[in-house]
């Protein structure tokens, strides 16, 4: 099975991932655990391309395509094989992130971005996304905390523009209940493993 946790800045996704790898793996479950944008060789060098460096600032439609090219590479090199393994893969992002940042708050669309998808990676989604919601000012509380500032690694966007990626994301939801879940990303860590455990209960052996 292909799993993806989304959220966004300071919502707990590190922590949580690597909660969930284990509670997985205390089933008997083989689980890899990746991440977007990287994942891959290719993809990691994507990764550094768009994450590092203040003088990198690529418009919205170059950086759209730079992780739909890192998710192509990513898909082919780490995720089909590792399912065809019969591995559970976790992923820390995926497409629902580039559909909230890029699609919605970035402005270019969800439509536009999930074509990019349809091109890049031949529409691949994962059997399940889970994306964790919090408040966005306990989010940005949180990542605040742990970074020393509002938590955006790609530069320093606004509050709006982080408001629109958590729109982002519920518009997903919506359109994809069966494949997308929210789930709140309040209370203790175990709580909320809790409930991402819950949330794949139909797809556990
Ligand atoms: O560790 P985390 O996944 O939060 O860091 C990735 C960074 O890349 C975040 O700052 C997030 O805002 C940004 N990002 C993005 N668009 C994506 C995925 C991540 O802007 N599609």
């Amino acid at each position: 099975r292909f799993i993806s946790l989304e959220g966004g800045e300071g919502a707990g996704k590190s922590t949580q991932l690597a909660a969930l790898a284990e509670a997985l793996r205390g089933r008997g479950l083989t689980v890899i655990v990746t991440r977007e944008p990287g994942g891959s060789p290719g993809a990691e060098a994507i990764r550094k391309l768009l994450l590092e460096g203040e003088e990198t600032r690529w418009n919205a439609r170059a950086e759209a395509l730079l992780f739909a090219a890192a998710r192509s590479d990513h898909i082919e090199k780490t995720i089909q094989p590792a399912l065809d393994r019969g591995e559970w893969v976790l992923s820390d992002r995926f497409l629902d992130s580039s559909l909230a940042y890029q699609g919605e708050a970035g402005g270019l669309g969800i439509e536009a971005v999930r074509d990019l998808h349809r091109f890049g990676s031949l529409d691949f989604l994962p059997d399940r996304t889970l994306v964790l919601t919090l408040d966005e000012s306990e989010g940005a509380l949180r990542a605040r905390a742990r970074d020393g500032h509002l938590g955006d690694r790609i530069g320093s966007r606004p509050p709006s523009y982080h408001a629109a990626v958590d729109a982002g994301f519920r518009a997903m939801a919506e359109k994809e209940p069966e494949r997308v879940k929210l789930i709140d990303a309040s209370g203790t860590p175990e709580t909320v493993t809790a409930r991402l455990l819950y949330a794949l209960g139909d797809l556990l052996p």
